[in-house]
């Protein structure tokens, strides 16, 4: 992240904030745009490191209360500890009850109470909040302490810190919906599930320290049009209260304690977007084809039912990509029920119908994380038990989903798309478990569709490098670059710190993908890509070029792309491709693509 707001004057940092000018206090911070738009608010800050601590403004005639509350759980917590004190005994484990000791201690310390009094009374906040920024601020002040005696208390202050916050989440507490006005969300990481239900309630923008643009916190942020911008390192230190601040995630810019005027500025270009957007809308009755006329299907990734009226609205030719992980996501801990699963399968189907409806099997693990779904604590989820692996090992929870994809595909063209397929094995292993759901429902005398296509993703590098073997085992293949670019290239797709390594230009990316399409193509079955590579518009070219003719991506991108490909021909893009694919890095390969766009202009929208 850096820092370029307006120069600070040479004595600006002694002079209060109130003294300093607006254009003085305007601080712009640049992270990676990771959602376009414009979310003007006031910062909440959430710190999800331990449990969701949200700072909650409180109204001065609740502060009598809050205080009660917080010498409430103090006093709970002494107690608590204190029976586990005594079951520990004297001379069993002298070490546990020395902690112990040392936890009871510090939770009737007047230096620790009062502080957190003084910040509950002085800002006017939750008690949660408190005590999150007292020990914060005390643990730093410890670490710097030469005693090592004291700098080993820091860890017993954490861990109070801790226990006094899940007590209070016991006692009646604070919820987000009582902040007022457009909230900015400030956080270090959000989980995909909390980028739901916050991006689904009153957040209008989050701003972040972690996250790649094809993290599922970051598609999920694009999929509710909530702008976002990640990789702001450290903004959570620098965004201490309500600060007034605009998210633009276009530029991937954040700006803090904005101008009159750049307030102003920001307004007007957030209506031109919206206007942008009607007539980006006007594309939908163009055909999806290129300059010489060969089709191309533009379709959808839906993760969320909101989703469905953008793929209407954008003229979408069916449903690419449903990650039906976010039905479990947004019930999380519960599992849907049959039932659900097929309403939510059905509605997609009549949505987009007379187009196809590819649903992806739950695609759980990784950073999708279902912890209650799994017995084991992962050390590296990502290359653990993740998509087909995690449900072929939970048969009881695929079994629902798979009878109600049959049972849906009984209404419309449904096919179905198993994630993370690394093997032959398990695809053939996924068929003998579908024929008995299938014989399961044709004995109950049940409603389905035994014909149903099957796909897999090819997203791990293994599966790419046998896709000519894979061909020969399935329906049709969809392309996922998010992982296949991660698991390639080594390169966590969700670390700011890596993010310029992350390249789906790579020549290693490009030759996997040309032997993909290839192998499909042989074997003549269909083949897309849905990763977010398509979604960029001079990403797709190169896609094109490689051959392929379907893409899917989220739906209110499909304009751009439309845009883009009715304005070249495939001989042009097949010659592009041909020329990238002997060149060595992938910042040669840019070139050659910057140069050839150039070259080309994009026809206008409603041409
Ligand atoms: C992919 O990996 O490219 C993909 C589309 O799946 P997801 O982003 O859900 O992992
Ligand atoms: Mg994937």
């Amino acid at each position: 992240m850096s820092d370029q707001g307006s120069p600070p004057s040479p004595n600006s940092e002694e002079r209060s904030t109130q003294e300093r000018s607006p254009e003085e206090r305007m601080l712009q911070l640049t992270g990676l745009g990771v959602s376009d738009g414009i979310a003007i608010g006031r910062a909440v800050c959430l710190d999800n490191r331990v449990g969701d601590i949200y700072r909650i403004p409180l109204p001065e005639e609740s502060i009598d209360d809050e205080l009660e509350r917080f010498h409430l759980a103090a006093k709970q917590a002494r107690q608590e500890l204190g029976e586990v004190r005594q079951k520990v005994g004297e001379d069993l484990a002298q070490e546990l009850g020395g902690i112990l000791d040392a936890h009871i201690l510090l939770l009737k310390d007047p230096a620790l109470l009062n502080r957190v009094e003084a910040v509950i009374r002085g800002e006017r906040v939750n008690a949660e909040w408190a005590i999150h920024r007292t020990t914060s601020e005390l643990s730093k002040r410890f670490d710097m302490m030469e005693d090592e005696y004291l700098r080993e208390r820091n860890q017993d202050l954490l861990d109070v810190g801790v226990y006094l916050l899940r007590v209070l989440q016991g006692i009646a507490h604070h919820e987000l919906s009582e902040v007022e006005g457009d909230i900015i969300l400030v956080a270090h990481d959000l989980t995909p599930s909390e980028a739901v239900r916050l991006g689904r309630g009153r957040v209008s923008g989050f701003a972040i320290e972690s996250g790649g643009r094809t993290s599922h916190t970051t598609i999920i942020a694009r999929s509710l049009k909530t702008p976002a911008v990640g990789g702001l390192e450290g903004i959570t230190d620098e965004v201490t209260d309500e600060d007034p601040m605009i998210v633009d995630g276009r530029n991937g810019l954040v700006i803090l304690h904005p101008t009159q005027e750049t307030l102003d500025r920001y307004r007007r270009e957030r209506e031109a977007q919206a206007r942008h957007e009607e007539v980006l809308m006007a594309t939908r009755h163009l055909s999806a084809e290129t300059l010489d006329h060969v089709p191309v299907e533009l379709m959808a990734n839906i993760d969320l039912p909101e989703e469905l009226e953008d793929a209407i609205a954008f003229g979408a030719a069916g449903i690419g990509l449903y990650r039906s992980e976010f039905l479990y996501i947004e019930k999380d801990p519960e599992m849907p029920t049959e039932e659900e699963h097929l309403e939510i399968y059905r509605r997609l189907l009549q949505t987009v119908s007379p187009h196809p409806v590819i649903v992806r099997t739950y695609d759980l693990g990784g950073r999708k994380l279902a912890r209650e779904l799994l017995a084991t604590e992962e050390q590296n989820p990502v290359l653990g038990l993740r998509g087909i692996r995690l449900t072929m090992a939970r048969p009881e929870m695929f079994r629902v989903q798979l009878r109600a994809l049959y049972r849906a595909a009984a209404h419309g063209d449904l096919r179905i798309m198993l994630p993370m397929i690394s093997s032959v094995g398990e695809v053939r292993a996924f068929r003998r478990y579908a024929t008995t759901i299938l014989q399961e429902l044709q004995e109950e005398g049940i409603e389905h569709n035994a014909e149903v296509p099957l796909g897999i993703m090819v997203e791990v590098p293994a599966a790419a490098q046998i896709a000519d073997l894979l061909a020969r085992e399935v329906d049709f293949f969809s392309i996922g670059t998010n992982d296949l670019i991660q698991y390639s290239l080594a390169v966590d797709r969700n670390n700011e710190h890596v993010a310029d390594l992350y390249q789906p230009l790579h020549p290693a990316i490009l030759r996997m993908l040309r032997f993909i399409i290839e192998s499909a193509q042989k074997a003549e079955i269909e083949v897309g890509l849905c990763g977010e590579m398509a979604a960029d518009a001079r990403l797709a070219v190169m896609l094109l070029g490689l051959g392929l003719r379907r893409l899917s991506i989220s739906p209110r991108l499909l304009p751009e792309v439309k845009t883009r490909l009715r304005g070249l021909t495939t001989s042009e893009l097949t010659h592009l491709a041909q020329q990238c694919l002997t060149l060595s890095t992938a910042d040669e390969v840019e070139s050659s693509l910057d140069a050839f766009l150039q070259g080309a202009p994009v026809p206008s929208p409603v041409a």
